[in-house]
């Protein structure tokens, strides 16, 4: 399949990593239509990242409705007639030590990290089995592989991730869709910005290539295992974490 024809849906793709991988797929020639929950940032991606009109399709969209994100996914599959790639990027974070967490911190960063996963690899698997072909890509994090104080929410639906990946790899394979996750180490965006300095200068101690990492090292990961160039693998989390993860 020329890397040109496909069509990618890539979620959280207003700002952040998720705005670097829609430019980098859109760079390959994709058709890349781009989820988020804020309009206003959505608003202002096609000239952030200079696309073609009838390449750039932004849809507003909150990824934890059900109903209305497999709504998106359907109307996306019947007006394009193909859908080959879905990155589940969109993520938040609420931090806070385990022993003062709310339930309500818990459940949101779970339903946004990992239900919102769910509802939307379950609703891309029907059209990508029907055109045997797709790639699925999860955006897990170090955090998922190895834990973070003050993270137990998010490591947790991070952690879920790498089960969804793996299980959706297995039972998908046979048609040729593949399912992999990337997992960044520490990434510098508007949602480590908000990080205190020393939980910074901790995370960047941690580092063997001593920097952050740019949206653009995770955008170029993602962007192999959405092409044809990974063909062979799924089932697999890629770092991309500057070394930490071994
Ligand atoms: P970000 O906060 O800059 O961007 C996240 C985007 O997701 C935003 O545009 C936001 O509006 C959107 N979003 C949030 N909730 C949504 C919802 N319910 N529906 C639709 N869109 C929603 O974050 P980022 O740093 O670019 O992170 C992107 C992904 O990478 C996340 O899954 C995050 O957990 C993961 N990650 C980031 C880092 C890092 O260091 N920045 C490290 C590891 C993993």
């Amino acid at each position: 399949m020329a890397e040109n024809e496909k069509v990618a849906i890539v979620t959280g793709a207003a700002r952040g990593i998720g705005r670097e991988i829609a430019r980098e797929l859109l760079s390959m020639g994709m058709t890349v239509v781009a989820v988020d929950l804020k309009d206003d940032l959505l608003a202002e991606l096609p000239a952030a990242l200079d696309a073609p009109g009838e390449k750039l399709d932004c849809r507003t969209m909150d990824v934890t409705d059900s109903e209305g994100f497999t709504g998106l996914i359907d109307a996306v599959a019947e007006q394009y007639g193909r859908l080959d790639v879905l990155v589940n990027n969109a993520g938040i974070t609420r931090d806070g030590l385990l022993m003062r967490m709310e339930d309500a911190d818990w459940e949101a960063v779970v339903k946004v990290n990992l239900t919102s996963a769910f509802i939307g690899t379950r609703a891309v698997a029907r059209h990508m089995l029907r055109g045997r072909s797709g790639s699925i890509i999860n955006m897990t994090s170090y955090s998922g592989l190895e834990g973070n104080r003050g993270q137990a929410n998010y490591s947790a639906s991070k952690a879920g991730m790498v089960g969804l990946t793996k299980t959706t790899a297995k039972e998908l394979a046979s048609k040729n869709v593949r399912c992999n996750a990337v997992a960044p180490g520490f990434i510098k965006t508007e949602m480590t910005d908000a990080l205190p300095q020393q939980a910074k200068d901790v995370a960047l101690s941690l580092i063997p290539l001593k920097r952050m990492g740019a949206p653009e090292d995770v955008a170029r990961a993602v962007a192999f295992l959405a092409s044809d160039a990974s063909a062979y693998i799924t089932a697999q989390v890629l770092s991309v974490d500057g070394g930490m993860h071994t």
